[in-house]
């Protein structure tokens, strides 16, 4: 069994419940099979699959498969139980929880010894309406396919597909889209409406200048300053955010990555407990994108952070476990954030944030960053040094 400083396990065998099984979760059941093997540990999520979402984007390359892992197979890696369900965290439920010490999910009580909620972020806004799509259609579709099948109906002579907001998800999913047209000689017209006057604005505006100059590159249409209404058959509205005046636009397909909800995390001391009416819940942890650390460590929502924070909140939890109950506060400060900008280019920041690099040396980075989550879900084996 390897060595956790402040970590004297006692003999108790203990149950852990984790709610969420992304990126901030495996990374917690990882360093609890590691220190602990014998933990009792079960995983509650609505997904079949632990999904590696930061890849998601490559499905216009990649088969979707790929970048999902079944937790029947994270079952057998890991011996942990996945219970196929969804658990609102809320306050009233996590003190429930804390004073009854189960859990009741699919007429099952789960009792635990510890909680780790780690069920990510809340999305903004999600769509129904036809042609329109978010983030979870591509979940269940391959960005190929989608654009593939939704080309194929029409009969226009070159639809433009519209892509709303220029954040970091909406910039690597466009220039996927802007690749896969070039790569198969599509007649399709690209298009960005983003509500500021820069793509990438919480960047350096280096980000800005390096990703709007490819984008002219490669021929995408730049609505900036612009708020999204609606899609119909075939034209997007849209409304100017300095004269408020109203607009129509051909379009066929709007793709919409209005980015997530930060006002709905849950608050939590530096050692990762869940803080409720201003008092940590002794056994209830959060961690990942759902979670606000009272901390001068890093609270954006990215997978470096989650990474950091599930490790973090587990190695708490066994400590409080153990003789010592000594913690280990959350410090962990971005080391760099590379942005994929399709296959081949990519732009980032590395060490300090004005430190902008852009082209191969951003791609390899952000390969050596995935390869090091691969290596932690394939084995269990954390590489990350801070
Ligand atoms: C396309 C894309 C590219 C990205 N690229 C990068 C990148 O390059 N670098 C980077 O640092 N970050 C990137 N991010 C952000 C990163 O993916 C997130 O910050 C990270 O996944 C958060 O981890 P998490 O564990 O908190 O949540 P997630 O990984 O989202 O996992 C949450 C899990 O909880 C489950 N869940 C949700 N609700 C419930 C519930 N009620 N009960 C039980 N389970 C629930 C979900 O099914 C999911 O499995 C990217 C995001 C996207 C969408």
């Amino acid at each position: 069994m390897s060595f956790l400083p402040f970590y004297i396990p006692q003999r108790k065998k203990l149950n852990i419940v984790i709610v969420g099984g992304g990126y901030a979760g495996i990374t917690a059941l990882t360093t609890f099979v590691r220190y602990m093997p014998d933990a009792n540990i079960t995983i509650i999520d609505p997904r079949s699959h632990h999904i590696k979402i930061t890849h998601l984007h490559e499905s216009f390359r990649y088969p979707l498969q790929d970048f999902m892992v079944p937790f029947s197979s994270l079952e057998e890696r890991f011996s942990c139980r996945h219970i196929c369900a969804e658990l609102h965290a809320t306050e009233d439920n996590i003190q429930q929880w804390s004073d009854d010490k189960f859990i009741a999910i699919n007429e099952e009580e789960i009792e635990f010894d510890y909680v780790l909620i780690a069920s990510g972020a809340a999305s903004g806004r999600t769509s129904q309406e036809k042609n329109v799509h978010d983030i979870n259609t591509f979940l269940t579709i391959s960005g190929s396919e989608l654009i593939n099948r939704s080309l194929e109906t029409i009969d226009q002579e070159k639809p433009y597909i519209s892509v709303v907001g220029g954040g970091a998800t909406g910039i690597q999913f466009l220039f996927e889209i802007a690749h896969f047209i070039k790569r198969k000689k599509m007649k399709c017209n690209l298009r960005l409406i983003h509500s500021n006057d820069r793509v990438l604005q919480q960047f350096p505006a280096g980000f800005s200048e390096y990703t709007e100059a490819r984008m002219s590159d490669l021929g995408i249409d730049f609505q900036q300053n612009t708020y999204y209404q609606k899609q119909t058959e075939n034209s997007i509205f849209l409304k100017s955010k300095e004269t408020k005046e109203e607009f129509e636009l051909p379009s066929k397909m709007t793709l919409l990555f209005l980015g997530n909800n930060p006002g709905k995390r849950l608050s939590a001391n530096t050692f990762g407990q869940v803080i409720i009416n201003s008092q940590p819940i002794r056994n209830i942890f959060v961690a990942g994108d759902c979670s606000d650390y009272n901390s001068c460590g890093s609270n954006t929502m990215s997978a470096q952070s989650s990474v950091r924070k599930g490790r973090l909140a587990a190695c708490n939890i066994l400590r409080d476990s153990s003789i010592l109950k000594i913690f280990e506060p959350y410090l962990h400060q971005d080391l760099g954030y590379v942005i994929s900008l399709g296959p081949k280019d990519a732009v980032g920041w590395l060490a300090v944030e004005d430190n902008v690099v852009g082209g191969t040396p951003a791609l390899l980075l952000k390969e050596l960053v995935e390869s090091q989550y691969d290596l932690l879900l394939a084995k269990g084996i954390n590489t990350y040094l801070m």
